[in-house]
């Protein structure tokens, strides 16, 4: 089947790595930063000149991100039993200059395998149906929603920062995504 697979958040730990750049640009406490944990809307309408401060650090952050436990095991398992990987992310020109070399080189780099890369998705739900997608995989809230809402058997990887929604269901670990997939589709 057909599997698409958010980056941010999702096999990385892109939240966890930018919070430490912006209390070091911004001369913040990072421990009040983490126990606060904002949200990306929040950093975006309350840090001044963000978006400055995001054309001059996302392209880095997004070369040095790690990634979250187990992801290169799981995938290498998940196309080993023929799976298609396609990941879709709403990393855009704007804030990553060129999203997809960018992605493209990072998943290479760390051995993750994949069949397709779609950059600067706006519509995660309309992407997921024109490429057939059988399960799709985001932390975002939102883009989850809008993905089950099209039909798609739909996972949101949990995340710290953001908050549990009754509608969608969420997996904590790389290793659950595994069982999960091995369940639906035994
Ligand atoms: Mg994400």
């Amino acid at each position: 089947m057909n599997i698409g697979i958010d980056i941010d958040d999702t096999i990385t730990c892109t939240y966890e790595t930018l919070l430490p750049m912006i209390a070091f640009n911004y001369g913040m406490d990072l421990k009040k930063l983490f126990l606060q944990k904002p949200t990306y809307k929040m950093l975006h309408s309350i840090l001044p000149n963000y978006e400055n401060f995001v054309l001059q650090n996302f392209s880095t952050m997004a070369k040095i991100v790690p990634l979250k436990p187990n992801v290169v095991n799981v995938l290498t398992r998940l196309k080993d039993q023929g799976h298609r990987i396609i990941f879709i992310t709403s990393r855009n020109n704007l804030e990553y200059g060129d999203p997809y070399k960018l992605s493209y080189n990072y998943l290479k780099m760390n051995n993750i395998p994949f069949d397709k890369l779609i950059v600067n998705v706006k519509d995660k739900a309309k992407e997921c149906v024109m490429e057939g997608i059988d399960l799709f995989i985001d932390d975002n809230t939102k883009h989850c929603k809008a993905v089950l809402k099209s039909g798609i058997p739909t996972l949101q990887f949990a995340n710290s920062f953001v908050s549990e929604n009754s509608k969608v269901k969420r997996v904590n670990s790389w290793d659950e995504i595994y069982q999960k997939v091995q369940e639906m589709y035994a």
